[in-house]
């Protein structure tokens, strides 16, 4: 490790999102001093299936990089470390020698391998996997993306068993090209999202690379968040270290500084993320919930409990494009505050069915308890508040698997900005919702994983006397009324699911 005067450094985080990429530069305070954004296209072959082009990925985050140097009028040689986090599971393979990739990237969101996954579950393949990867089959993770790939663009599959061919997750492509081939290398967290990683010896999984007919010799080499991972040799970023690197909800929880044990942050999107940090023992859910890897100070395994709900944000984007009751999402806010309550109105919001707790692929979104007095603002109260419900079910279960009881929750993102959602979701949950001065904690969580990895910064508690909350909202509910809804809000879920 290089160690020199960081009076005058910077970190530079690039978040490689999916719908966008964007570079932060964070001054020693963990201020942002400059930051830019590009949007890049989203490729649909046929409906269900999401690609993104490799250029696109690379080039965006070149170019947000250079930009954010330049707005800040800094050089590479101004910043002590590189931190990356990205989208997770996206799937990459690429020539070894030549750093081309063989096909466009496969989105995590792409359901083309869901049929193989189901196969695994008929079978009786989940608790294996389960046991070792602390994830249910699915189409999200990366491993059946792997095997579609070797299995159907042509010449690959022998290209791989030769050795020719890399896989990686978009931090390992961002990596190995920065360094111009000569970083290949993921990190725990990503590595968590490939169903190939046992999480409990911390290894690729032989058996899991022969289920999924993937040669060993595709696979990374997986390094903890904080490390040093090598300097960059690319264009405006040359010279500079790359000390961290972390999964978009893993960095995130990070950049929440939820490093203790029972810590736990949500991120109100287009869905909700819910993460919780428990600690260095696995966490066997019973719930539905996924076991996955989180970033540590440490370099020790964290382990963390993740939920996601479905629809989130894009509830009030259905109010807003769907039924048009609103004319922009800030104003749901006010159009909720202008009603007392949701006037016994409930809205499960399960478009697409509903995820954990209830894992009911058949619920549809329902509305209950018109009655000739429901106003537009009961509905879009209701709908508010359906967010925070559903989190609030997500919290339970996290709760139940963990046996741990949350006092606070550490809230960011899109929708967070809501105050009426925030004080709802402080009242529900009976727990403080504390919003943090600064809203991009994925960037900020892999500025501190790459400012802590290089010794810009001494410790967690060094950065956590730095830290602003914006604003905590305290539960003022009553218990009375609060189980209530609560009960009511389960008595419409049922409506919403078939049985
Ligand atoms: P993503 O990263 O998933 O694109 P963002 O964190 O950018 O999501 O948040 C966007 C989501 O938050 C959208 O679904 C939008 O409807 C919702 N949103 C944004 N502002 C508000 C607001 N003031 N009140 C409620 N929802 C909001």
């Amino acid at each position: 490790m290089i160690c020199y005067n960081f009076s005058m450094k910077y970190i530079l985080a690039l978040d490689q999102g999916t719908t966008s990429s964007r570079a932060i530069v964070f001054g020693g305070d963990g201020q942002i001093i400059s930051k830019a954004q590009l949007e890049f296209g989203q490729i649909y072959p046929t409906p269900g299936w999401v690609e993104h082009s490799p250029k696109d990925i690379l080039g965006t985050c070149m170019a947000v990089a250079a930009e954010a140097l330049a707005r800040a009028g800094l050089s590479a040689a101004d910043i002590a470390a590189i931190g990356i986090t990205n989208q997770r599971e996206t799937t990459l393979v690429w020539d070894r020698a030549t750093g081309e990739p063989v096909s466009n990237a496969i989105v995590w969101q792409c359901r083309r391998t869901a049929d193989f996954c189901r196969k695994l579950v008929d079978e009786g393949f989940s608790e294996r996997i389960y046991n070792k990867t602390g994830l249910v089959p699915d189409a999200y993770f990366s491993a059946t993306k792997i095997k579609w790939i070797l299995d159907n663009v042509e010449g690959v599959r022998a290209r791989a068993e030769r050795g020719e061919l890399c896989f990686g997750t978009v931090d390992t492509y961002l990596l190995f090209q920065l360094s111009k081939g000569k970083i290949f290398a993921t990190d725990y967290t990503n590595a968590s999202r490939t169903m190939l990683f046992n999480i409990h010896t911390l290894d690729w999984d032989r058996e899991l690379l022969r289920l999924f007919d993937i040669p060993e010799s595709m696979l990374p080499e997986v390094h903890p968040s904080i490390y040093d991972f090598g300097k960059a040799e690319w264009g405006v970023l040359s010279g500079a270290e790359i000390c961290g690197v972390a999964g978009d909800q893993q960095a995130a929880l990070f950049g929440q500084l939820c490093t203790r044990k029972g810590d736990i942050k949500n991120t109100y999107g287009t869905g909700c993320f819910l993460l919780m940090n428990t600690g260095d023992k696995p966490v066997k859910s019973r719930n539905g919930l996924i076991t996955t890897l989180g970033a540590s100070a440490d370099g020790k395994p964290c382990y963390v409990l993740e939920g996601s709900v479905f629809v989130g944000g894009a509830v009030v984007q259905w109010l807003r494009d769907g039924l048009k009751l609103i004319s922009s999402a800030e104003e749901s806010e006010r159009c909720a505050k202008s009603v007392q309550d949701s006037g016994g109105v409930y809205v499960v919001p399960a478009f697409t069915g509903l995820g954990a707790p209830y894992w009911d692929p058949f619920a549809r979104g329902t509305v209950t308890g018109i009655t000739r007095g429901t106003t537009s603002a009961h509905i879009v109260r209701a709908a508010l508040e359906s967010i925070a419900f559903q989190v609030c079910d997500i919290v339970s279960a996290m709760e139940k698997d963990s046996g741990m009881k949350i006092t606070s929750l550490a809230v960011d993102g899109g929708a967070s900005a809501n105050n009426f959602l925030m004080q709802f979701q402080a009242d529900i949950l009976s727990c403080e919702a504390v919003r943090p001065e600064i809203s991009e904690t994925t960037a900020l969580g892999a500025a501190y994983l790459a400012g802590l990895g290089c010794g810009y910064w001494k410790s967690v508690e060094e950065i956590r006397k730095n830290r602003r909350t914006e604003r905590v909202f305290t539960p003022k509910m009553s218990e009375t009324a609060r189980i209530k809804l609560l009960g009511d809000w389960q008595t419409a879920v049922r409506r919403a699911r078939l049985k």
